[in-house]
């Protein structure tokens, strides 16, 4: 894993190795590292080549390619999103990833990234808030206690200091699930019977819910002055957490305005509604929070870019490292335009021909 690496053997991150590397790391210090990656590459945001993600749509999910370049580096992650799989023992996202080297086109990093995934939503979202977020904001309601939560928590513990957090899932399975995994981790947990008694007194609002249609977890009365929301669920089209009045009354903040307004809580606006581009808070150009009533919404959808980061993140992190395994995943015959030659070659090795 070097300038020295050998281009046709590439590492492989399994879900074991992820698992290895983020304990060996501590999660609270690996999702604040990420989070300087995420940052850094919102910073250099324009020299990407950007694209919203494509999306193959069926009855019960979407499957969705993500891909992203500095000129110098490419990633692609593979990823899925099928709310009903948990209903059969499956999980509603996984995802695996590609990072490349633009200038051979070999890939550089194959990895795992269900778990990656799970811990780049969680730093981007504490990213956001910290610039969206009222200051010294101290307390989250957690709404939706599925895979994603426990990873949502700890970010914005590790990055705003949020130490006290109310959750509610239709599911109370899910909400103990999530008490007692996130136990004696420095945080204080109330567990709540509805949406409303859990955004009480919160300065954060994060939804994480997973229902394939508009759905309704937010209604503008549970919305007060001066609170941040970070809408993580709706993330497809069809598939929205909050009710259309707390749209009217934020200041909404997206990534990728392209893929956001197919995908968001904006879909339910206008396509010209006004929008900040996050980016371009992180770059001073735009204001984030500009006053002590205001509600701002980070509407995330998840973006190419943060897959990218994350990738980015993992490789140089296993530099120096065994936490990977190697695949044997390129073809290298002796003579680069030998490529049948070494089938023939293979067919003639006395294992193979017998
Ligand atoms: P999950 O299926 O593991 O958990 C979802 C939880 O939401 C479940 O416990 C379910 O009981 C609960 N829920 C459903 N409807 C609810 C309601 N009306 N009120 C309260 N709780 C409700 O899913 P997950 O992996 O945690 O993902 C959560 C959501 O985040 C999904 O919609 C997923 O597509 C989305 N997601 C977004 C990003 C992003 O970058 N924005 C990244 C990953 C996942």
């Amino acid at each position: 894993m070097s300038a020295e690496q050998n281009l046709n053997i590439v590492p492989f991150v399994s879900v074991e190795n992820m698992m290895d590397l983020v304990l060996a790391t501590g999660t609270e210090t690996f999702l604040r590292e990420l989070a300087t990656y995420v940052e850094e590459d919102f910073r250099r945001w324009e020299l990407f080549d950007k694209v919203a993600r494509i999306a193959s749509h069926s009855r019960d999910g979407v499957i969705e390619l993500m891909p992203a370049s500095d000129g110098r580096l490419y990633a692609f992650k593979y990823v899925n999103g099928h709310p009903k799989n948990t209903r059969s023992g499956r999980q509603t996202v996984t995802a695996f990833g590609v990072l490349s080297d633009v200038d051979s086109g070999y890939p550089l990093l194959l990895s795992e990234m269900t778990i990656l995934t799970a811990l780049r939503t969680a730093a981007t979202s504490a990213i956001a808030a910290k610039y969206l977020a009222p200051k010294g904001a101290k307390t989250m309601a957690l709404i939706g206690n599925g895979a994603q939560s426990e990873f949502q928590a700890l970010a914005f513990k590790a990055l705003l200091g949020i130490d006290n957090l109310r959750l509610y899932d239709l599911d109370p399975a899910a909400t103990e699930r999530c008490r007692n995994n996130l136990a004696g981790l420095g945080l204080t947990i109330t567990a709540c019977r509805s949406a409303e008694e859990a955004v009480e007194g919160a300065h954060i609002i994060t939804t994480a819910t997973a229902d394939k249609r508009n759905a309704t977890i937010l209604t503008d009365n549970m919305i007060g002055p001066g609170v941040h929301i970070n809408a993580v669920g709706g993330d497809s089209p069809g598939k929205t957490e909050l009710h259309r009045d707390i749209l009217l009354r934020a200041s909404i903040f997206v990534e990728y305005p392209p893929q956001t307004r197919i995908e968001g809580e904006i879909q339910q606006l206008p396509a010209d509604y006004p929008v900040t581009e996050f980016w371009q808070v992180v770059t001073d150009q735009k204001t984030g929070r500009d006053s002590d009533g205001q509600i701002t919404l980070f509407d995330s959808v998840g973006f190419a870019t943060e897959d990218f980061s994350a990738l980015r993140y993992v490789y140089d992190k296993l530099r120096g490292s065994n936490r990977f395994e190697n695949l044997d995943l390129v073809a290298d015959p002796d003579e680069p335009r030998d490529l049948f030659g070494m089938l023939l070659r293979r067919a003639a090795m006395p294992a193979i021909s017998k």
